[in-house]
């Protein structure tokens, strides 16, 4: 074991918890630093287990074989926080899990989450937590209509949460969504959903991308652009929350912060995700040092590298049937640089790949 080195010597091996695309894309960005991946993963064949040197496979659940794994790793990180409880308690006990599991378990829950936002002085839609009707009819009262009932766990890609536009309306989702407690949040009327990806390392060193702009279909991520309509007091301000927030936590690793840009400038802060992000796939082809490069030297106690961006450029996710169909035509588009993420089965709503249109920067808009 060489974990209590660092940086880890060039052959140590990276366990990454999650076999989806992101450990894919972090096993590839492991290999090429000179890292031996090692996936556990919950299905055979997964992404990630098609390109890591080692893979174990077992149940998120099942603490015996995540300890197993955990014990043949010389550094543990994550691509999927939605990890039972009872296993990140398990890890927390271990010296080698990168990030810590305290924040994984703050990213976990909205309730926690936006409470370390607001202590990181970042603004946040007005918000309270709904546990019963009372606490339904001091939401109507306080927030308005329309406002979002959201579950506090598990909820990703807009599931998990219903827009209220009535008091009827509100007891309805408050009675279908589950688990209980929820939260009531004011609607916001945003001009554009943005984010920003981060890097910081074992020393508290920052890397931080440039803030992005999403465009989503179905709650699910269509394109990320770059560079993003926000004004340089706008950037100033999503690197200021991406830079509170990472040292608050205490954060080792690459993590996104997803936020609102209102008409009048102001930033609000919506979700963490404490690992890659969907949208940060733009860096894999537009900057010298992609964020699972990032995330790698992170965690393995190597220097951060640049995150300057050399191109102008749309990320489009491939998703379902629509995102398979539009393979072909991005690949004989000669700015396009795909990446496939060796899923067999289209389903709705599946992530299959995402694909990197470049151009010159400067010159996209
Ligand atoms: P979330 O699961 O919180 O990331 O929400 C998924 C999507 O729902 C966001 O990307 C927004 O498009 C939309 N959304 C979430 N919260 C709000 C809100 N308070 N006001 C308006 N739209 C929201």
């Amino acid at each position: 074991m060489t974990r209590n080195n660092l940086p880890l010597p060039l052959g140590s091996t990276i366990g990454i918890l999650g076999g989806g695309q992101l450990g894919r894309m972090s096993a590839m960005a492991a290999e090429r630093l000179g890292y031996r991946p090692h996936i556990y993963s919950v299905e055979q064949d997964s992404p990630g287990a098609q390109v890591a040197a080692d893979v174990t496979y077992g149940a998120f659940d099942d603490i015996e074989a995540v300890a197993a794994f955990a014990a043949k790793v010389d550094v543990l990180t994550f691509e999927f926080e939605n990890i039972p409880r009872a296993t990140l308690e398990y890890l927390a006990t271990l010296p080698h899990c990168r990030p810590n599991i305290d924040a994984i378990l703050i990213c976990q829950d909205r309730i926690a989450e936006k409470t370390w936002m607001e202590t990181s002085s970042i603004t946040v839609a007005e918000w309270l937590q709904v546990s019963s009707l009372a606490d339904i009819d001091t939401a109507c009262a306080k927030l308005g209509f329309p406002f979002v009932l959201k579950t506090t766990r598990m909820g990703y890609d807009g599931k998990g949460q219903a827009v209220a536009r009535s008091r009827e309306d509100a007891i309805a989702a408050f009675e279908h969504l589950a688990p209980h407690p929820l939260i009531a949040e004011a609607f916001v009327p945003f001009e554009r959903e943005i984010s920003i990806v981060l890097a910081r390392g074992v020393g508290g060193e920052l890397a931080i991308y440039e803030p992005v702009e999403n465009i989503h279909q179905h709650h699910i991520l269509h394109q990320s652009i770059l560079p993003a309509r926000l004004s340089a007091e706008q950037t100033n301000i999503c690197t200021g929350y991406a830079a509170r927030l990472a040292e608050a936590l205490g954060f080792v690793g690459v993590m996104a912060l997803e936020m609102f840009a209102l008409p009048d400038g102001r930033i609000l802060g919506n979700e963490i995700a404490p690992r890659p992000h969907n949208s940060g796939h733009w860096t894999m082809d537009a900057c010298p040092c992609s964020q699972f490069d990032q995330h790698i030297r992170a965690v393995a106690g190597l220097p951060l590298g640049t995150t300057e961006r050399h191109f102008d450029v749309v990320m489009h996710n491939l998703v379902g049937t629509e995102g398979f169909n539009a393979w072909s035509p991005l690949l004989a588009q000669k700015n396009v640089v795909p990446h496939w993420y060796g899923k067999t089965e289209v389903r709705k709503g599946r992530k299959l790949g995402h694909a990197n249109e470049l151009w010159a920067k400067g010159t996209m808009r």
